[in-house]
Formats: structure tokens, C-alpha cells, sequence
């Protein structure tokens, strides 16, 4: 059954949702300035039999769209009647840098850095906070869909925490190209998350501004992987490709001059130390510096914007990458590994 009318929330309870049903709600998260309600789009899914609630939250970045469809396709396709537990879609974390374009609040704050926000704080502070206590509580596990920024492009890489079993089987159970290990770190919603005890992977799926169906394709066999994985839905892993790219972190090269930047490797490329990375230019065409990479690495991500203040970023590099195989079906499930964190 499902009733794709929605239902406007100030709290979102998912039990609420009758089992074997689909919701679409309205969280009424707060009002703008002229008192009218600001309001975040959320799916919930549930399944005829009990089991864990998968969170999915997409675009907290706001010009960061491809988890947008993957969150409609993977709801769309959920077979109710066998599905165990509930898959809550959180469409649009971040509303209004959606409709502005753009990767902040509409107080110029990056809802990524601040999480778990304050109760009774500034705009971008209650805002994230609400989602966080209103919704966030209820997930068990939580895969959170970004892109690239303004003015760079991505492999499609998974940051996790590669030393919690769960988390690492999350990351492995996304097909990406890359998986940085990444300790959760503070006031990031996946660091939020892994703090409330809820295992917790971001997925960077590519470019911001655009739905790119490639990746879209990936993803969403990725968050079916993982209901497969848990035994929320009967099914094979599915894993397309042998192997991921694990790096042990990853780090931002940054100009120290200014000009009109023209960056070499392509995403995914292997560099070796002392390979020349990018060059910079004057106005005039004349080069001005050129960069060559710190030691054997992979690119991550990239700069595609010439025009580089200096101090802007060059390449994104990932730090000893090896390939490792992609997850076996007779390794231990999710399901039957799950540790608290
Ligand atoms: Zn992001």
C-alpha cells in the first residue's frame, strides 16, 4: 500500500507508518521569516515484518543531488510484503540550499560540520539539530549521499570508518571506486551518527548539480546490497566489480599561488611521487608554478575550476591505496556481525 500523499510531520515517527505501507511525509522542521513552514521531504517504507530502520539522507549538501533519485528508485522498487523493517528517505536534508544551489544553510553554514546542532541555537544549528533528534534517532544504520563541490568532481568514493566491522561492511557492500578510511569525525552527520551508536557510511557519489545515472545505477544497487546484507530483503549481494580501492586517508593539495589552474590526472588515476599534478598559469599564459605529487597516491577528487585563488584546491589524493576484493558470499552478513561501535 502505498500513499504517496503527504502527510505534513512536526516529529517523524516511522512506527507510524502502517506495516507494508509507504509514507510520504513533510517534516515541518521550522518557519522562515515571514512564519511560513519550511519543510523536509522524507519516504518511509515499511516493511509487513519487523526489523532494523535504514536511514538514507541525501543532498544535506545542497547542489549535491545524485542521492536524490537513488532514495526514490530503491523505495520505489521495495517489495513491502517481504521487507523486514523500514527504509526511511530523507529527500532533501538540507532545503534551502537546495533551492538556492547551493552547499550551505541559508546562513552561509555547512549543516556537515555542526551536527548534532543545539537545541536552542542559531538558524543552521536548530535546523540540524531538529533533523538530527526528529529523525536521525530512529535510523540503525545510516548511509548519508554527497557528491562532489562546486567546482570539483569525485570519484565515487565511500568515507567509513574502515576499523568498525559493520561500518567497513557497509562501505565494501557500495561497489565503490575508492573507500577512504575515515574515522567519524565530529559534527558531520555520519559522526553524529557513529556518537548515537548507529553505524554510518557518506557515500560521494560524483558531481554536484547534476543527476548522473551511472553512478545513480551504482548507488542504488549499493543501498540494495546493503538490505540484502542485513536480511532486511531476500536477495544476493550483487557486485558487479572485483575490487575497490582501499586508502588508509586521504589529503587536499592546495595552491600556494594563484592563477589559472589546469589539473593532469583524471579521478581514480594513479600518481606516483614527484609526477607533475597541476600547473598554474598567468593571465598572459605564462606558467607560473607547476605541482607534482607528494608521493604514490590515488586521485579521489579534482579540481575542474581554473580560476584559482591562491590557497585553492588542487587534487584530492588518497594515501597507500590497495585493491581489495569485493565482498564474498561466504563472509560473515552485516546482519550477523553487527558489534556496537
Ligand atoms: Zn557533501
Amino acid at each position: 500500500m502505498t500513499d504517496l500523499q503527504p502527510h505534513t510531520v512536526r516529529v517523524l515517527d516511522v512506527g507510524e507508518t502502517p506495516p507494508g505501507s509507504v509514507r510520504a511525509h513533510w517534516l515541518h522542521i521550522i518557519n522562515n521569516g515571514l512564519g511560513e513552514p519550511v519543510r523536509v521531504p522524507i519516504l518511509v517504507a515499511r516493511g509487513k515484518h519487523d526489523g532494523p530502520v535504514l536511514g538514507l539522507t541525501a543532498a544535506l549538501h545542497g547542489n549535491e543531488l545524485n542521492g536524490i533519485p537513488i532514495i526514490q528508485r530503491v523505495i520505489a522498487d521495495l517489495d513491502l510484503e517481504v521487507l523486514r523493517g523500514t527504509v526511511v528517505g530523507v529527500l532533501a536534508a538540507n532545503v534551502p540550499g537546495v533551492l538556492r544551489g547551493e552547499r550551505s544553510f541559508n546562513d552561509g553554514v555547512d549543516l556537515n560540520h555542526i551536527a548534532p546542532g543545539k537545541p536552542n541555537g542559531n538558524n543552521s544549528q536548530v535546523y540540524v539539530h531538529r533533523l538530527v533528534d526528529r529523525v536521525l534517532k530512529q535510523f540503525d544504520f545510516l548511509i548519508d549521499l554527497h557528491t562532489a563541490s562546486f567546482g570539483r568532481v569525485n570519484s565515487y568514493y565511500v568515507r567509513a570508518d574502515m576499523n568498525h566491522a559493520v561500518t567497513a561492511r557497509l562501505a565494501r557492500l557500495q561497489m565503490p571506486d575508492i573507500i577512504v578510511h575515515n574515522p567519524p569525525s565530529d559534527y558531520t552527520l555520519r559522526g553524529c551518527a557513529a556518537g548515537l551508536g548507529i553505524p554510518a557510511v557518506t557515500c560521494e557519489l560524483r558531481d554536484p548539480n547534476v543527476f548522473q545515472p551511472g553512478v545513480i545505477d551504482t548507488g542504488t544497487l549499493g543501498v540494495l546490497n546493503v538490505l540484502y546484507d542485513l536480511d532486511m530483503l531476500e536477495g544476493e549481494v550483487v557486485c558487479p566489480i572485483t575490487d575497490t580501492v582501499l586508502c588508509q586517508g586521504s589529503f587536499w593539495m592546495y595552491t600556494d599561488e594563484g592563477g589559472l589552474l589546469t589539473v593532469k590526472p583524471k579521478v581514480t588515476a594513479y600518481v606516483t611521487e614527484g609526477e607533475i599534478v597541476a600547473t598554474v598559469r598567468d593571465i598572459f599564459g605564462r606558467v607560473t608554478k607547476t605541482y607534482t605529487a607528494p608521493e604514490d597516491a590515488i586521485v579521489v577528487g579534482r579540481s575542474v575550476n581554473p580560476i584559482n585563488q591562491t590557497g585553492s584546491r588542487i587534487v584530492h589524493l588518497g594515501r597507500s591505496p590497495r585493491t581489495i576484493p569485493c565482498i564474498t558470499a561466504d563472509e560473515p552478513r552485516a546482519a550477523t556481525t553487527r558489534t556496537t561501535p
